[in-house]
């Protein structure tokens, strides 16, 4: 194993594969429904990455060093045979983990095979425990039964589970309270995320932003929390526990304390697109290798790519720059 720094020293640890663009919701943040309506042009299936590719692809990651793959999208149950992938990227050599993101909608239908094929954690986006206000931050008026019935799955297949909220403000931050109340009492790791400028159409605005500061003071008046260590370098989430139990709680503060100085992460878009940043403009073209008559190394592609890195996005981002510089999709890039 050969591993790879970028010009700020950051090795390259994580990949995450986007394996649809497509999803059952249509949440306001990610894929507003005046944008994603009916006539909008998903990829066509061909173009997808297909499973053997995706593998090469996390193969030849894996021998730069990257440990973690994380399976996203879009939705990615919503991708045909998924556990099959699974099952194939849990046996590459130097790949220690495979997770999944999900809105768990099909999750019950699902966390068994996914299990048996390999996979050991989920994160579960879930915006908020009232119906109403799920079912406006989901565009698709779906209620929150689905989604715990997800959860549950999950669990009961021995899957770790962590739920993720996005918060947004105005719209659904009275529900920090109620989401963390319920997910401590159940004993589940829930993380606070701040709504972050992705993409071009989700009216991101700074002061649409409830920052990590203003969520922890909810949860410091309402429970009382300690910060804890991060687990690992690179960690994303700062970890806090309850004062009263063992049950952890985070945030990801993407927005108001960027966290570009340890980021280890690479992204591959549904057709293939290697990115080194949530917010690039450019990706490089790994299915075109794939697909070339012509043999390549993506090893060295890859660390091509990592080798000139520049990325820090958060670290730099303005009001102007999030309204001017051209972003990719969430559910394209894979979030
Ligand atoms: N559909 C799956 C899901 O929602 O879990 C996986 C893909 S989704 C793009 C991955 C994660 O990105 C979710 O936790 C979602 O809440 C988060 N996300 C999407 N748009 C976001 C935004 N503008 N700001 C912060 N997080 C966002
Ligand atoms: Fe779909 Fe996930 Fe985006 Fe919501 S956050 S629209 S569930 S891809
Ligand atoms: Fe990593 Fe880019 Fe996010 Fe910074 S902005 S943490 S470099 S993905």
């Amino acid at each position: 194993m050969t591993s790879v720094v970028d010009r700020l020293e950051r090795p390259l640890r994580d990949i995450r594969i986007s394996v649809t663009d497509q999803c059952n919701f249509r949440c306001s943040y990610c894929m507003p429904a005046e944008i994603f309506g009916p006539d909008y042009a998903f990829l066509p299936k061909e173009q997808y990455l297909t499973f053997e590719e995706i593998v090469k692809v996390v193969q030849a990651a894996a021998s730069l060093g990257v440990e973690k793959v994380r399976i996203t999208g879009g939705e990615p149950l919503l991708r045909k045979d998924l556990p099959e992938l699974v099952s194939e990227l849990t046996k590459i050599d130097g790949i220690l983990d495979v997770a999944l993101t999900t809105n768990a909608v099909f999750l019950p239908k699902q966390a068994a095979a996914l299990k048996k094929a390999g996979l050991k954690r989920v994160n579960i986006s879930l915006d908020a425990i009232e119906d109403d206000v799920f079912k406006q931050m989901n565009g698709r008026g779906v209620g929150i039964k689905p989604v715990l019935k997800g959860i549950e799955a999950a669990q009961k297949e021995n899957l770790q589970v962590k739920v993720n909220m996005v918060v947004r403000k105005d719209v659904n931050d009275e529900q920090i309270i109620p989401m963390a109340a319920y997910f401590k009492e159940k004993g589940i790791n829930l993380r606070f995320i701040e709504f972050m400028d992705v993409g071009s159409t989700n009216g991101w605005k700074l002061d649409s932003v409830i920052t990590k500061a203003e969520i922890i003071s909810k949860l410091e008046d309402h429970f009382g929390v300690q910060p804890m260590n991060p687990a690992y370098y690179g960690e994303v989430a700062s970890r806090y526990q309850y004062a009263d139990s063992k049950v952890e709680v985070g945030v990801i503060s993407s927005v108001s304390q960027s966290f570009c100085s340890s980021c280890t992460r690479a992204r591959v878009s549904v057709e293939g697109k290697l990115y080194t940043c949530l917010f690039a403009t450019k990706g490089t073209d790994l299915r075109a290798l794939l697909r070339d008559e012509n043999e390549h190394d993506l090893k060295e592609v890859l660390s091509q790519v990592w080798n000139t890195r520049t990325d820090r996005y958060s670290d730099e981002r303005t009001e102007e720059t999030a309204a001017t510089r051209p972003k990719i999709e969430m559910s394209y890039i894979g979030g």
